[in-house]
């Protein structure tokens, strides 16, 4: 079985983000970027499943500029056999990055789709549901466990209320959660050889479809700061400024 894994460049996690003067954006120059932290455990989960000698194969897919090749080098160094870059410019909304995804899956044949639950910038949640609609496939979202035999998945999702598991048959599309495991680090040996992995070029044109945007962003602002906190000296006192400061009694 192949296993396709969309990597996603984005702002490092541990990087203090700032709004554009013009508020049009968040500043992206100068920025450490690192692969969405769900995508790393995406990787690694497939990188199990091989070494398990469930899948044979592991192909990572990146949409975005031209240095998302790093981040596909990045999947590669930790084990991924083959890396497509999707390239363009453009900021690509979910469903754009779905139809991109569901054209590599048609040419690809990939058994199982491993897909972050989230990208760590946008927020949507939408691109791997979109995605199993598209191909017409069965989906297990939130995943913190996946056991795969007899071509059927075993999925463990988390849910508001604790743990559901979820059976769904092959081909499927699975988003991870982050109990799912602990990402590997890739090794300085394997950072070298992943350089000479095969890494394949195409454009959302060449694959028919559009990234034009149907969203507008209107402003991005930074959240207000959180202002200083105050020790009161009894509960009276506390209650007392529940009601009359911050009204909420
Ligand atoms: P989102 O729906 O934007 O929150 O993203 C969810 C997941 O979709 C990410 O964790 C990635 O696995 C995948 N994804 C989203 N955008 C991209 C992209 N530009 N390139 C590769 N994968 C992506």
């Amino acid at each position: 079985m192949k296993i396709l894994v969309p990597v996603k460049r984005v702002i490092d996690y541990n990087v203090k983000i700032r709004v554009k003067a013009d508020g049009s954006d968040v500043e992206l120059s100068n920025v450490k970027m690192s692969m969405n932290p769900f995508d790393e455990i995406s990787v690694e989960e497939a990188l199990r499943l091989k070494e398990s000698g469930v899948a044979q194969e592991v192909v990572v897919v990146s949409i975005g500029p031209g240095k998302a090749e790093e981040t596909l080098r990045t999947a590669l160094a930790m084990g991924a056999d083959r890396a497509i870059l999707v390239e363009t410019d453009d900021t690509v909304e979910p469903l754009a990055v779905a139809k991109i995804l569901k054209a590599i899956a048609d040419t690809e044949q990939p058994g199982l789709i491993i897909v972050g639950k989230q990208a760590i910038d946008d927020d949507s949640n939408q691109t791997g549901q979109m995605l199993a609609a598209l191909l017409g496939w069965a989906q297990g979202t939130f995943a913190s466990k996946v056991e795969i035999s007899d071509g059927t998945a075993t999925v463990t999702r988390e849910v508001d209320g604790g743990l559901q598991t979820v059976s769904i048959k092959l081909p499927a599309v699975v988003t991870t959660d982050l109990r799912l495991n602990e990402p590997r680090y890739a090794s300085l040996p394997n950072i070298m050889k992943a350089k000479k992995k095969p890494l394949e070029k195409t454009a959302p044109s060449a694959l028919g479809v559009s990234t034009s945007p149907r969203l507008k962003v209107l402003k991005t602002e930074e959240p207000t700061g959180r202002k200083a906190g105050i020790r009161v000296k009894s509960v009276a006192e506390l209650v007392e400024k529940l009601r009359s400061e911050a009204g909420v009694l």
